[in-house]
């Protein structure tokens, strides 16, 4: 490994879940969003930038792709409309800005950006987070759902039987136990100066209940950055990364002194354990720019790239045949 003191480490990711339905088609695009992305977010650190703009990039790109669970990409409420959550926290002085359950923005990563940069507050919700963006001025792109989306919206709907009530409390258990969705986005960095940075996006479940929040805007559940530690975030079935509070428990075990790989692949088994297998995965920088990218589901679309690579490393399935180049860094 390089000296430390000039490396930087980025790590992205476009959701874990049950993919083998993905046709090759979507397959290529998404691996050509997910490397497009991954040079968005290494423009910055490549040249001597902060950690913090580089995950920043990496997810408005994703957003704006449109191929993933975020922006007008994401997937749809049990109305047919889009909610996101999305969140931003900086290692440094760990300020968090988060949005949960906006309705209707491209870029909802901006709008948590701008909740850590100039509000008292940590989270805003729904309709004061939107009017605060208006309140600073800040042009939000609106987000219409894709065409693709509304004709998944429904299919999904006429499965259930077009019935868009809320659904019951046994409905995740009813997924067969797998998280299906995917597609979520978010990227953990370490820049030149050691600092590290995470950002998230997602339009949450399908079907989701109006007014859900996941895991995805809540730190210590969906996400966590802490210089000199790890910065880390989860995807996969929210409900069940909050009760294991996810990257809270890789937090601890990385304070703990356990590697890395080691650290992550134990928080993500005792998820699986208490509430079986197929729900979540996480991606992961430490101090060092150590990586890891542990997950119990299918696949998980996953992308790093760090300095004195040989090239950008993009995958999907466990054992991915067409990883472009090189390997993680332990
Ligand atoms: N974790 C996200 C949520 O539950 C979904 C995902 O990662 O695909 O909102």
């Amino acid at each position: 490994m390089q000296s430390t003191e000039t490396t930087w480490t980025i790590v992205i990711h476009g959701g874990a879940g049950a993919m083998q339905l993905m046709s090759s088609a979507r397959e290529r695009s998404y691996r050509r969003a997910l490397a497009a992305a991954l040079r968005a977010g290494a423009a910055p650190l490549a040249g001597g930038g902060e950690a913090l703009a580089a995950v920043i990039a990496a997810v408005r790109s994703m957003e704006d792709s449109a191929v993933f669970n975020a922006g007008p990409g994401s997937c749809l409420d049990r109305r047919g409309e889009i909610e996101a959550d999305a969140a931003v926290m900086l290692g440094s002085d760990l300020s968090i800005g988060a949005v949960g359950a906006v309705p209707g923005v491209g870029n909802a990563v901006e709008l948590a950006e701008a909740v850590r940069r100039h509000s008292p507050h940590c989270m805003l919700s729904g309709s004061g987070a939107l009017a605060f963006a208006r309140e600073l001025g800040l042009e939000l792109a609106p987000a219409p759902p894709s065409p693709e989306r509304l004709k998944q919206y429904r299919r999904r709907l006429a499965a259930e039987g077009g019935d868009a009530q809320p659904p019951g409390a046994d409905s995740l258990t009813r997924l067969g136990g797998t998280h299906e969705t995917g597609d979520t986005v978010g990227a953990v960095a370490r820049d030149r100066a050691g600092r590290l940075a995470v950002a998230t996006s997602t339009g949450g479940l399908w079907l989701k209940q109006p007014g859900r929040v996941g895991d995805s805007p809540i730190p210590g559940a969906g996400f966590w950055a802490e210089d000199g530690l790890v910065a880390c975030t989860a995807t996969g079935t929210g409900e069940f990364i909050m009760r294991a509070a996810l990257c809270h428990a890789l937090r601890e075990r990385v304070a703990a002194g356990e590697p890395l790989r080691k650290a992550a692949a134990g928080a993500l088994r005792r998820l699986s354990e208490r509430f079986g297998p197929g729900k979540a995965g996480l991606i992961a920088v430490d101090a060092a720019g150590n990586l890891a990218w542990p997950f119990d589901t299918e696949g998980m679309g996953r992308a790093a790239l760090w300095s004195g690579a040989e090239g950008p490393v993009v995958e999907v399935w466990p054992v991915d045949r067409e990883r472009l180049l090189g390997g993680g860094r332990e």
